[in-house]
């Protein structure tokens, strides 16, 4: 399997650190407010390259962390005149649920800035021993000259940089040694959040936090770091800087880094205004478009968000619900029997479409390909499977079909949710059955019953029931 490392800014074979093991640190939402679709894309693209890793027979470990101490939040706190904390986890909450509409996966581990200070304070403690940073005034600076290799992810080049950066100094920044020094601790302001620290009450800087969190989830050195590409300069950078001065090892071998959602050509962000919320759009769609929408194209092509594009992903997403709707109902009366011979044909065309499938998901996760994949299966199956199908073919398609959209975390099977005031009047209608003595209409809900999955239980306060 090949993935683009935008250290090496080359298609690279995946070799993890542990055989059958990806260790992967996913960079978070800063959560202050609802998340927009933008911020949706790269929880799309990395948990489908997580389910992709599954596929394949790998275990993987997934930490992804919510920024839960920052500027913004403080604002919106004092905005609505409530603690930070209120605001991180009701938006912690609202996320949660919009990954759960997307079927993004939880993560294996999802750690809280807050909850890691005293991992940060000692990284950075041991950055100072080593000469890494340096304090002014209660504030701690990483030293960037001081790291030869900084720089060596976003390719930057750091003389430009430096000369352009001294105008862009902020007042009070005048105390940095380099204008690319960077703040790993910084005091408090009034009213703002606050811990205590060697160097000044205060709070961590932004990147210290996924340095230290991916190395107490995961270890000194991991298989991948991703997050979009507005994170490779400055964040992904200062982060290797310091895990790799601290640690003395690699920081991760492999970097992912995702293109923006546009709107109008325009990336899609809080500050420009330009944005939707996830929210916003599931009052519209369900969200297994949204994600369907997104891994039409590549990870690494921009995309444009429109709403005929998102027309277009509902009725893809349509058509092949529907060809798994048409194979459930064949299966309930195909015939048990061997495959004839053109049947054995279509059988093998549908291990050449998953094999077609996993090709172009090992070349850089291409979703947009494995989904066209996908679409040659459903058309395959749509006209080589009919009402005389063998049984065996017929749910081969299906699983089939159901399995690779799976990778994708694309539900093509649409349970039919059975409410619980459903399989109540259900019950009362076999009892009132019952009492009637027609017990022959009673065995028939029972039998019903039992085809939803739901087991009755004769107690003495009465029957009860629980989903098999
Ligand atoms: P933030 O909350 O701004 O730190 O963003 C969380 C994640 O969303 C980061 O990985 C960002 O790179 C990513 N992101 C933000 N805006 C966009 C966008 N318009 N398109 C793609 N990814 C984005
Ligand atoms: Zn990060």
């Amino acid at each position: 399997m090949k993935l683009f490392n935008t250290l090496t800014m080359k298609k690279e074979e995946f070799v993890p650190i542990e055989p059958g093991k990806v260790s992967m640190y996913v960079c978070g939402p800063t959560v202050y407010n609802f998340i927009h679709i933008g911020n949706a894309r790269p929880m799309i693209v990395f948990d489908t390259a997580r389910r992709y890793f599954e596929r394949k027979g790998y275990e993987v470990n997934y930490v992804s962390n919510f920024t839960d101490v920052d500027d913004k939040i403080i604002a919106k706190a004092n905005e609505e005149g409530v603690s930070s904390e209120e605001i991180a986890e009701r938006y912690i909450k609202e996320c949660k649920q919009d990954m759960s509409g997307m079927n993004v996966r939880e993560a294996t581990t999802h750690p809280r800035a807050t909850q890691e200070i005293d991992g940060m304070i000692e990284m950075i403690s041991d950055l100072m021993e080593k000469g890494f940073a340096y304090e002014v005034d209660g504030t701690v600076y990483f030293r960037t000259r001081k790291d030869p290799n900084y720089g060596k992810l976003s390719h930057k080049n750091l003389d430009d940089l430096r000369s352009g950066g001294r105008s862009l100094l902020v007042t009070g920044e005048d105390q940095k040694e380099d204008p690319l020094d960077f703040v790993l601790w910084k005091p408090k302001k009034e009213g703002e959040p606050s811990w205590p620290s060697p160097w000044s009450d205060g709070r961590p800087g932004w990147h210290i936090e996924c340095s230290v969190m991916s190395r107490k989830y995961l270890g000194n050195t991991i298989d991948i770091h991703a997050g979009g590409e507005d994170l490779i300069f400055p964040h992904h950078e200062n982060e290797i800087a310091q895990s790799e001065c601290c640690n003395g090892v690699p920081f991760a071998h492999y970097w992912l880094h995702n293109a923006f959602l546009n709107i109008d050509n325009q990336k899609m962000s809080k500050s420009l205004g330009n944005f939707f919320t996830v929210r916003e759009i599931s009052e519209k769609y369900d969200l297994q478009v949204l994600r369907f929408f997104m891994l039409s194209a590549h990870y690494r092509s921009p995309l444009n968000f429109s709403a005929d594009l998102m027309e277009s992903a509902a009725n893809a997403l349509e058509r092949i619900r529907n060809a798994v709707d048409n194979l459930e109902f064949l299966k309930k009366n195909a015939a048990e029997r061997e495959l004839t011979a053109q049947e054995q044909e279509l059988a093998k065309q549908i291990e050449e479409f998953e094999a077609k499938f996993d090709e172009t998901m090992d070349d850089d996760l291409n979703t947009a390909d494995a989904i066209s994949a996908v679409f040659e299966l459903v058309r395959a199956v749509n006209t080589g499977i009919g009402a005389d199908s063998a049984a065996q073919l017929v749910e081969k398609a299906e699983n089939s079909i159901i399995a690779l959209c799976d990778v994708l975390g694309i539900k093509a099977k649409v349970e039919q949710e059975v409410l619980d005031s459903d399989i109540e009047a259900l019950i009362e209608e076999r009892q009132a059955a019952r009492k009637a003595k027609n017990f022959a209409r009673a065995d028939e809900i029972r039998d019903q019953l039992q085809s939803m999955g739901i087991v009755l239980l004769d107690t003495r306060e009465g029957v009860k029931w629980k989903k098999a």
